[in-house]
């Protein structure tokens, strides 16, 4: 891994940068100035039907709007599809990963199983040991992770602090699917041990693949970055933010009139602070900011105080 510190942002463009996806950008932008390294941007734009060009131009606007860009030009996940394949095969060969040869019939069945047990769906592991020669005909498989069966999974997250997952909820998950393309998942691990990330600061929906994705760091013997899983913001009334709570898209701000430094001021205190101060430069802002101080608490998102930290500026 690099001596310097390299982070990055890794939307899916979906839809417009909002406010949750450009704090995560601030945050990574600030400890990367902080440590003297870069920030990366990944589109995320494996999934082809929800990914927009739209979208991919307001996320760079948007950062380029609020003085977060990116330090490199950025990378297409899709466009690396070749290379995840490539590392899949490669853990087959390790022995870390297999193929799996099992139906839509056969998955539902253990979905079904697992529902009349009042447990999670998991996969049973099948093909875990079965040779690919015995494969029915015509079928393409998918390419599975070998998931420890005991022992846990450590995740020393820098804003959750130390989080065990037990190896046998995590399952053995797809890696490739049948047509070849990667999940999610592998797409990740392999983008950011190739840019050479160092930390990954994002939301602590991720948190619970941060754990799978360590798996995966481990069969391929890659060092894994260090996490750093951040809250996720809430309305005032605590339900999950969205328009309603006034919450828009950053080009929505940015059309209203708002200050590029009025909004970057208000999401830097958006699950971080420093002492009381509530109005801080972007220089004060990089002396100041440490993953370590981000708050393990969701955050909320309060319209007034927006307006407020806007009027300053
Ligand atoms: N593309 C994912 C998302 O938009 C983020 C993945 C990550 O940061 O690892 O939620």
């Amino acid at each position: 891994m690099s001596d310097r510190v390299v982070t990055r942002f890794a939307p899916s463009p979906t839809g417009f940068l909002h406010i949750g996806g450009a704090r995560t950008a601030l945050f990574n932008w600030l400890y990367a100035r902080r440590h003297g390294g870069k920030m990366l941007l990944r589109i995320e734009d494996t999934d082809r039907e929800r990914s927009t060009e739209a979208a991919v131009t307001a996320i760079i606007e948007g950062l380029d709007w609020l003085g977060l860009s990116a330090d490199e030009p950025w990378v297409s996940q899709f466009e690396r599809a070749a290379r995840h394949r490539e590392v899949a095969e490669e853990m087959v060969r390790r022995g870390g990963a297999y193929y799996c040869y099992a139906s839509q019939a056969e998955l539902e069945e253990m979905r079904e199983k697992a529902k009349a047990e009042k447990r999670p769906p998991r996969y049973d592991g099948r093909w875990r040991d079965r040779d690919p020669s015995e494969a029915p005909e015509g079928v393409k498989p998918v390419i599975r992770l070998r998931a420890p069966l005991d022992g846990e999974t450590l995740v020393a997250d820098r804003v959750q602090g130390d989080v065990r997952f037990p190896n046998k909820d995590l399952d053995d998950l797809v890696l490739l699917r049948s047509d070849g393309t990667p999940t999610y998942m592998l797409a990740v691990v392999v983008d950011d041990h190739d840019m050479d990330v160092t930390h990954v600061i994002r939301g602590d929906d991720h948190l619970t693949n941060a754990a799978r994705q360590t798996l995966i760091y481990e069969a391929m013997g890659w060092d894994v970055p260090v996490m750093a899983h951040i809250p996720l913001i809430h309305g005032a009334d605590g339900a999950k933010l969205s328009k309603r709570h006034g919450a828009l898209g950053v080009e929505a701000y940015r059309a209203m009139g708002y200050l590029p430094q009025g909004l970057r001021n208000y999401l830097a205190r958006l699950g971080w602070s420093h002492g009381d101060d509530e109005i801080m430069s972007i220089e004060q802002m990089i002396s100041w900011f440490d993953i370590d101080d981000v708050n393990r608490g969701a955050s909320r998102f309060d319209f007034a105080k927006l307006e407020a930290v806007n009027g300053h500026w």
